[in-house]
């Protein structure tokens, strides 16, 4: 399928624009300078700002977008993993590079030569969308299939400023969506399951019904939402964590929608695994899914409910049991006998979430904790003071602090209790990743696993240490292998 053909003039520009655009990413591999996730995408829309629209456009199965604060790629990659046991061939984004010049970059890369896609009528685009770049890639990407939208926390305040500036900018650029569009929302949290009320778009709601797993009482990491109706209080059945659960407004009587993609029961196991079992309009499925936490279970719930908006097979939905942990989600390296887990966090809600999910058997475990600034990009490390480390004092035993804010963590570890006289720990601050992650490795006893679990900047410090060491490769050298994966 080829939308309107462009003339001679524009379709030459179209395909020149490619050509540089891919010859800058060659030749930004070769130089080894990463793996030019973004300067492709750049320089092909400087020469043709219609490079994106266009390309986008001719995927025939049309694109899905996902977009929230947190759990974006992971849903991403269980969904690949079902569009392609059932078939389909997604074109997916390279994992962070969620920004309109990294969709360019992604679908330039997949282009040829002519300025066009590949003609492939099993193509489907399947975008993570970082939320604050999504009223630009909104506009780019005009018809897409569905939307999903993972959850909205606070979350880089110095970018995105707050919630509410957040979701009342994604209800502006939802406003010239196609009518058939179906958007996928998150049932238990208000802030998402009520977006643009105004449009009669199709709403597939997912969201958990098991309530075993809920809090006693409120989450200390909420920031208690209003009712996005009328503004009253919310009240809640039962919270999940943070500010996602069972709510309904008793001033207008607004509540939680009933999730037509439920999550009827749900195990943690241990600090690796979940099972699921859920419910789905079209079947019941128990899925065995290799990764840890809530957070991860209400991942798989996204994926589900973007594959049943897509009409995607049931029989397709057991391939989310392979998923892997992408790059720095829980990624596992073996260094010097021991399993060590890299695991990005980088606002309180996540923070919070990774460490509930490793230690949530409550067993004590090593753990280094990072935390860095951006300088000068993102100055605010003020959300760690929003991360609830007061439940988990003593879990882990003598933990070494990283990062150009290991100090202010260690603050902030001090008020959590983590210094107090009836559990004991000694902090160690050493501001340097590497030698920080030599010095925890150390301390770990042999044969145990180790989690690094910080901000990026000290991850991918850590990884590529790692990689001079030749125990992991370049991330877009894995996940270039991933994406040419077929079921
Ligand atoms: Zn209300």
């Amino acid at each position: 399928m080829r939308p309107a053909q462009l003339s001679s003039v524009a379709s030459a520009r179209r395909a020149f624009a490619v050509s540089v655009g891919k010859a800058v990413r060659d030749g930004s591999r070769r130089l080894g300078r990463g793996d030019g996730s973004a300067a492709p995408g750049a320089v092909a829309m400087a020469i043709d700002p219609g490079t994106l629209a266009g390309l986008a456009a001719e995927i025939p199965n049309r694109a899905v977008l996902v977009t929230g604060s947190n759990g974006k790629g992971t849903t991403c990659r269980m969904l690949a993993a079902v569009m392609r046991a059932a078939g389909l061939h997604p074109i997916l984004n390279r994992e962070g590079s969620n920004q309109l010049s990294g969709l360019a970059t992604t679908l330039v890369a997949s282009s040829g030569l002519s300025g066009h896609l590949p003609a492939d009528d099993r193509a489907i685009g399947l975008f993570e969308v970082d939320e604050g770049s999504f009223p630009g890639i909104a506009r780019q990407i005009a018809r897409p299939r569905a939307l999903v939208f993972t959850n909205v926390f606070r979350d880089q305040l110095d970018r995105y400023m707050e919630p509410a500036y957040l979701t009342s900018m994604l209800e502006r650029a939802m406003q010239g969506l196609p009518a058939d569009a179906t958007l996928v929302l998150n049932a238990d949290d208000p802030r998402v399951a009520h977006l643009a009320p105004g449009l009669d778009n199709p709403r597939l709601y997912f969201g958990f019904q098991d309530t075993g797993l809920a809090r006693d009482g409120a989450d200390p990491t909420s920031d208690f939402p209003r009712c996005p109706r009328c503004g009253g209080e919310l009240s809640y059945r039962c919270v999940f964590y943070a500010h996602l659960g069972h709510w309904a407004c008793h001033s207008c009587g607004l509540a939680r929608p009933e999730p037509q993609v439920r999550l009827a029961k749900i195990d943690l196991l241990g600090s690796a695994s979940s099972r699921v079992q859920a419910a789905t309009p079209s079947a019941e499925v128990v899925l065995e899914i290799p990764l840890p936490g809530l957070y991860n279970a209400y991942n798989a719930a996204a994926a589900l409910a973007a594959a049943a908006a897509c009409r995607l097979p049931e029989r397709a939905f057991p391939a989310m049991e392979r998923v892997t942990p992408s790059s720095l989600r829980m990624e596992r390296v073996e260094v010097a006998g021991h399993s060590v887990y890299l695991t990005l966090a980088k606002n309180a809600n996540g923070y919070t979430e990774v460490l509930r999910a490793v230690l949530s058997d409550g067993q004590p475990r090593r753990i280094m904790l990072g935390l860095n600034d951006c300088e000068g990009k993102q100055p605010d490390t003020s959300w760690i003071w929003d991360v609830d480390f007061d439940s988990l004092c003593g879990l882990i035993p003598s933990p070494v602090l990283t990062g150009n804010r290991a100090h202010e963590l260690a603050v902030r570890l001090k008020y959590a209790g983590w210094l107090g006289t009836t559990k004991a720990t000694t902090l160690t601050a050493e501001p340097d990743p590497v030698r920080a992650f030599q010095l925890a490795l150390a301390r770990t006893p042999a044969g145990e696993p180790l989690w690094l679990v910080s901000t990026s900047i000290v991850l991918q410090q850590v990884r590529r240490w790692l990689r001079q060491q030749g125990l992991v490769r370049e991330v877009w050298q894995d996940q270039d292998r991933r994406a040419g994966a077929r079921p």
